[in-house]
């Protein structure tokens, strides 16, 4: 188990996200296939049920990385005015690249920073204090 100092949280978590290992070991894997999160950490026993990163990659994959590429199609055609086989072979392999390849290592960061930080839905505290092996506090 991975005992993190202050100020180490952040690093802890780009790093356990960019890679896809545990953010509890560092060991084990956290997806079973490209985006699928595995079950458990095959290394700790994590429990991933966890994790509920929902629409947050897709979300930070289109602001931080879709957006500015719309803006360099956009310059492409304005500026050179190409044919449309132009962006055939350009845009739409960068368009779908910089969409799918960030969603990965976004879902890890997602998913360690949710672990490093203990955050969790509002009303499952019971569930948490089971995936844990804690005890649950009384409300
Ligand atoms: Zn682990």
């Amino acid at each position: 188990m991975i005992v993190l100092k202050e100020g180490e949280a952040l690093g802890w978590i780009l790093k356990a996200g960019w890679k896809g290992v545990c953010p509890r070991c560092g060991k084990g894997h956290m997806f079973k296939s490209w985006l699928k999160l595995a079950d458990k950490c095959e290394s700790c026993g994590l429990d991933y049920r966890f994790a509920s990163p929902d629409d947050g990659p897709a979300f930070f994959s289109l602001c931080i990385v879709a957006l500015p590429l719309i803006f360099i199609v956009v310059w492409l055609e304005v500026a050179f005015t190409p044919p449309i086989w132009v962006h055939l072979f350009t845009s739409v392999p960068l368009m779908v690249a910089g969409c799918v390849l960030p969603l990965r290592p976004i879902k890890g960061w997602l998913v360690a920073s949710q672990y490093v930080n203990k955050s969790r839905e509002a009303g499952t505290d019971a569930l948490w204090a089971q995936l844990h092996g804690e005890e649950r506090k009384p409300d």
